[in-house]
């Protein structure tokens, strides 16, 4: 790219500016640059970037530092189709594939939010769905150099054995074809043993969510186990955490808070560093309560609106931060909004059904397809064959989320919502000035990487 006055600019359509302090905030959502400008320096830009549009170019010094942070692009680049294309090649990728299994639908939990309680209580998956379900991954590796699991459930450390057989297996296909190999897990926890998790590095998990609600007592309210149980378990989270960040390279601890809980957060956070842990790979987030996904129609909860969530999550990254921790979640640039639209990517639950949307799992929804015991073939020809759900998934080119200057920070945040009849919740833009400001005065390494993405959203369980 040739960084001269004599070449024609314009702004990115990627810009986005909210006010700040006593100045701006400017992001690119595309570049990802993220920066704040007090009220004389955000006139200047200001005014540059109109000149721009009038054709008077800046100085070639100027020049060269907007088109590096990506706010200025050549007049005859497309940008918007550009990032456009390049989604829709992510998601057509197949270097990865990418498969979630529920070894059980069943959890040792009754979590009063979980959508999951409602479903018919399933037995751990049988051996036929389990050999079913390695044949099909080692079919489906061809060209393909990284296997990521998911293991999700209901509780999947119920299925403990099953998830060492499978991870045995998977590392030997991986092996044999020279691709790469690791996994996430959501657990609620309750299961995890010393034993365990001095083997959480042999079954490869790079990657741990926890959910929890804030304090020994809510916990044990909304679990609906007795509050000795919910204080040794806490105990023995907070004593072994360390450990845990140590075996998996990075925990989420997910506090899932409404209106009776806003300060559930920072009580984890709290009790976490009374035990000493205060590393930076443990990645504390709120989880907003609420029907968005549409598993359900109502939970028993006084959920907060989108706009005091965003506010509850803005007044918890300025306490995260000034504890000394971590703070994940800084907007920028992604690869893909969730595992669902990608065309190497699937869901399998207990009885085999193959689908592909995560918190849908165990139910029929996104289902398109089925393991079938001892015929991979069958299994392939009806997955070549189906209409896969989400397949043509592109909110450059239609939907509300068209012509977004936040898009690729965001990717229309879940596929499911731009489905017919669907309703679009925007969680981006709530409360995005004080996000913006609050990283752009913070500036946040990121490490939360690829894996990490995958594991952003989640059911409330
Ligand atoms: S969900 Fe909101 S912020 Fe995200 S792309 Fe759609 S309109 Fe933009
Ligand atoms: S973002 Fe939406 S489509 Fe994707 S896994 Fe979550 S609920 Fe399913």
């Amino acid at each position: 790219m040739r960084m001269s006055s004599n070449h024609l600019w314009k702004a990115s359509v990627f810009n986005n500016t909210v006010p700040s302090g006593c100045g701006a905030t400017w992001f690119n959502s595309s570049s990802s640059c993220l920066f704040s400008l007090s009220g004389g320096a955000a006139r200047t830009l200001d005014s540059v970037l109109e000149s721009l549009a009038h054709g008077v170019p800046p100085n070639d010094a100027l020049t060269h530092q907007l088109s590096a942070l990506g706010l200025i692009v050549p007049e005859d680049l497309d940008e918007y189709e550009g990032e456009r294309v390049a989604f829709q090649d992510r998601l057509r990728a197949r270097e990865t594939l990418k498969i979630t299994i529920a070894p059980t639908m069943a959890c040792n939990l009754r979590c009063t939010y979980c959508f999951q309680q409602h479903l018919r209580r399933s037995p751990l998956l049988d051996r036929g769905i389990q050999c079913g379900i390695v044949e099909l991954v080692r079919r489906l590796m061809q060209g393909t150099n990284l296997l990521v699991v998911q293991w999700f459930g209901g509780e999947p450390l119920l299925a403990w054995p099953q998830i060492c057989e499978m991870t045995a297996d998977f590392q030997r296909i991986c092996a044999d074809c020279g691709a790469s190999y690791y996994a996430e897990m959501l657990s609620n926890g309750t299961l995890l043993s010393a034993d365990k998790i001095a083997q959480l590095d042999q079954i490869a998990v790079r990657a741990l969510q926890i959910p929890l609600d804030g304090d020994v007592a809510t916990y044990a309210l909304r679990k609906r186990i007795p509050i000795d149980k919910a204080r040794a378990f806490h105990e023995f989270l907070a004593g072994h955490l360390q450990q845990i960040v140590d075996k998996t390279g990075s925990v989420t601890i997910r506090v899932n808070v409404d209106r009776d809980n806003p300060d559930g957060g920072k009580e984890v956070v709290r009790m976490i560093r009374a035990a000493g842990c205060v590393d930076p790979r443990i990645d504390f987030r709120l989880g907003f309560l609420n029907t968005s996904r549409g598993i359900l129609e109502c939970i028993p909860h006084d959920c907060f609106s989108p706009n005091e969530f965003g506010d509850a999550e803005n007044d918890f990254r300025r306490f995260l931060a000034e504890q000394g921790y971590h703070v994940y979640g800084q907007p920028s640039s992604r690869r893909f909004p969730c595992a669902a639209p990608l065309d190497h990517s699937f869901t399998v639950d207990p009885t085999g059904r193959i689908g592909k949307c995560v918190p849908s799992i165990g139910t029929g929804e996104s289902v398109f397809a089925h393991i079938y015991p001892g015929d991979p073939v069958k299994t392939l020809d009806e997955i070549g064959q189906a209409k896969i759900p989400y397949g043509g998934f592109d909110p450059f080119a239609q939907g509300p989320c068209r012509g977004c200057s936040l898009l690729p920070a965001c990717l229309g945040s879940c596929p499911k919502m731009h489905e017919e009849g669907a309703t679009l919740l925007c969680a981006m833009k709530t409360g995005l000035s004080d996000r913006l400001s609050f990283y752009a005065a913070e500036p946040i390494n990121q490490t939360a990487g690829e894996s990490k993405q995958w594991l952003e959203i989640q059911p409330s369980s």
